[in-house]
């Protein structure tokens, strides 16, 4: 598989990096590069496993732009593993939420680099990408407590970390929904935290003009139709702490 370009306009371009461990033992995760002008900033550049094809291939594709932007969606090893090397090889500032700034040095921070590593306030913040705006929206307990999501409105793309994730479907682009949700019900009704939250969610998104949702794992939804049926199946999804009560037994032993 090769790099897609999901956006190509007016010297803003969003590339979703070819898949570097498709079927190794660690869960497929999707890089994303989002480049304007002459800056570019990475989504979630995941772990060790990966790190030296992400970051030449990063490289490679903002060609004279410079990395000045990491986008950690939140703490998991998928997606922060490997910042130190991030930040070691390049003069980019990473941004995370707030809870996570003293968590994250667990994975190994050098001093050196550690004033780079930024943290997201609980409502959000606009990232300016050499001119273009990136808003980082809050999507905490989708499904981490610090959480947030990426709209890049020139691109119209929201990417969405692990909300709408799947595991194992053998596309990269959705086409048909429903026969999509064997590869995001299960996760979602595990990971996502509740009801609740999956509405305030669909209320926050419904707003905005999307024509592509990019989560980190698995296949995209493109086209209006596609999003909004996403949207519209997140807002009544009994998932989380709806559903725990039937699990929380003592196993027998
Ligand atoms: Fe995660």
């Amino acid at each position: 598989m090769a790099n897609i370009e999901l956006f190509n306009r007016g010297g803003h371009r969003n590339i979703l990096l070819e898949d570097f461990d498709p079927r190794g033992l660690a869960v497929q995760a999707n890089q994303h590069v989002v480049v304007h002008g002459d800056s570019a900033m990475i989504l979630d550049p995941g772990g060790h496993k990966i790190y030296s094809r992400v970051l030449s291939e990063t490289f490679h594709v903002i060609g004279r732009a410079k990395l000045t932007h990491i986008f950690l969606s939140h703490q998991d090893p998928d997606i922060v593993a490997a910042i130190n090397g991030w930040l070691m090889t390049t003069d980019a500032e990473a941004y995370i939420s707030g809870l996570w700034i003293r968590f994250v040095p667990h994975f190994g921070v050098d001093h050196l680099v550690a004033e780079r590593l930024k943290p997201i306030p609980d409502e959000g913040m606009i990232f300016n990408l050499g001119g273009a705006p990136l808003l980082a929206l809050p999507a905490h307990f989708l499904h981490s407590e610090g959480n947030f999501q990426l709209y890049d409105p020139t691109s119209k793309i929201l990417y969405t970390g692990d909300l709408g994730a799947s595991i194992g479907a053998p596309y990269v682009a959705v086409t048909d929904f429903d026969a999509h949700l064997r590869y995001i019900e299960g996760f979602h009704r595990r990971y996502m935290t509740s009801r609740r939250v999956m509405r305030a969610w669909a209320d926050m998104v419904r707003p905005l003009d999307i024509e592509i949702i990019a989560p980190q794992h698995g296949a995209y939804f493109q086209g209006k139709a596609l999003v909004q049926r996403f949207i519209d199946w997140c807002a009544q999804l009994d998932c989380g702490i709806d559903l725990i009560t039937q699990t929380f037994k003592v196993p027998s032993y």
